[in-house]
């Protein structure tokens, strides 16, 4: 089952208010100082709702009028990731990309290898299988976020499509 798209807006303004608040209550318990910038930074990931690498994120607040430096994204990333208001995805890319966790259930990632497409999978089978493996093994499941490479099928056609966002 694909994950809808535009999930519903007031769901996700709570979802946002809530990381707001763990990201403030993190920041204060490592004595750390809660940045305006910082909170930019989380907003924007969690109002996309998308896979943005630093350099995007550092360009749509660019665009928007907002000067944060390209540090400051990278080292507020750093801290979401610490306290895991994001999670990092490799879609085969040469950076990592981020997107929002809190609230966001575990998902998988199929992605088109030829074009960069990607779709969403939320699958219970899945969770189930990945339980019981982690189990098998002596652990117990915690979170996960994982990736498939494959190529796109459009009209049973393989996608021939070049993908010009791998750089
Ligand atoms: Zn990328
Ligand atoms: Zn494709
Ligand atoms: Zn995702």
């Amino acid at each position: 089952m694909t994950r809808q798209p535009s999930q519903n807006r007031k769901e996700n303004n709570e979802k946002l208010v809530q990381a707001e608040e763990l990201f403030k209550a993190y920041m204060k318990g490592n004595a750390m100082r809660c940045t305006t910038e910082r909170i930019i930074v989380l907003r924007e990931i969690y109002k996309t709702g998308s896979h943005l690498d630093a350099d995007e994120i550092f360009v749509r607040l660019k665009r928007k009028g907002l000067s944060i430096s390209r540090a400051t994204v990278y080292h507020t990333l750093d801290l979401l990731f610490k306290c895991h208001l994001v999670t990092k995805i490799d879609l085969g890319h040469k950076h990592t990309h981020y997107e929002k966790a809190h609230g966001v259930a575990n998902h998988l990632h199929i992605i088109c290898e030829q074009c960069g497409k990607v779709v969403e999978v939320t699958s219970n089978e899945l969770a189930e299988l990945l339980e019981k493996l982690c189990e098998a093994n002596g652990f117990a499941l915690g979170s996960f976020s994982l990736q498939v490479f494959g190529k796109c099928i459009d009209d049973g056609k393989e996608c021939g499509k070049e993908n010009h966002q791998s750089e």
